[in-house]
């Protein structure tokens, strides 16, 4: 069944109404009729099988038939912390971390950082980062949308860290990482919350690395080859999850 995001407010008397765009999708793109049925996601945890019963060119609404939890959503949040990257790099981060489980992602400014700024991130990009956030939600079934920050510089990263009580990790090429398989054994099974720090496309200067230890972040290896920083986020981020014991089935 198709899946589809919808703001609570156009959940009521037992039906739901989807946005123009969502209409335009459903009987122009997918070409569903009246009977079919769809999922909509309320971004809170739940989801609503929807019998479709009105298609009309910018209005699509249907009944509730069931209501249950999305089960798509790991037990612990995790943050990624991403260097903000080169072209359509940090765009994948986002999809692929999305369908791994990523809870929110921080585009982070560091001191190699080569693209982007704290204030770079046009109204147009911010919109692109959206939509390929939430269809890659609808498409691996998670029950909330992931947030998008607004970029912050690395120190703020490593505080909001902080605040947020995150236990920090720092994938790291460099002396000191501990073998990420045994820095993550050290995990209690029901911790709530992880950030993953990624450094850019020339990595993160060892004062970062240092400050960040400071912190409380352990810096961490993925093994002796050295990754493109989109597939080490991608990796860190499944391996974290793969130890929490996210990787068994829950009723997908
Ligand atoms: N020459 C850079 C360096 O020495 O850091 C390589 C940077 S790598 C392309 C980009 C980021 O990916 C790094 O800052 C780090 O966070 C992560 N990374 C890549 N390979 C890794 C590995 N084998 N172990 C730990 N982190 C890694």
């Amino acid at each position: 069944m198709h899946r589809f995001f919808v703001s609570p407010d156009r959940i009521h008397a037992g039906r739901v109404y989807f946005t123009e765009e969502q209409a335009h999708q459903i009987g122009r793109v997918l070409r569903l009729r009246p009977g079919n049925r769809v999922i909509a996601l309320d971004d809170q945890g739940w989801e609503y099988e929807v019998v479709l019963e009105r298609i009309v060119r910018h209005e699509v609404d249907g009944r509730i038939v069931a209501r249950r939890p999305a089960h798509g959503e790991p037990h612990v949040h995790v943050t990624l912390y991403q260097a903000m990257l080169k072209g359509r790099r940090f765009e994948l981060v986002l999809q692929k971390g999305t369908e791994l489980g990523v809870g929110t992602f921080v585009p982070v400014v560091t001191a190699r950082t080569v693209v982007g700024s704290l204030s770079g991130v046009s109204a147009g990009k911010w919109q692109r980062w959206q939509r390929i956030v939430t269809e890659a939600a609808e498409q691996s079934r998670r029950g909330r949308r992931p947030t998008v920050e607004a970029p912050l510089l690395f120190d703020h990263a490593l505080s909001r860290g902080e605040r947020a009580g995150e236990k920090l990790f720092i994938p790291w090429v460099g002396p000191g990482a501990m073998p990420a398989r045994q820095a993550l054994a050290t995990l209690d099974d029901d911790v709530a919350a992880v950030g993953v720090l990624v450094g850019p496309e020339g990595g993160f200067a060892p004062e970062e690395v240092e400050r960040a230890r400071s912190a409380g972040a352990v810096p961490i290896s993925l093994g002796p080859r050295v990754l493109r920083a989109e597939t080490a986020a991608i990796v860190a981020v499944a391996v974290l999850l793969y130890e929490l014991g996210e990787w068994e089935a829950r009723g997908v």
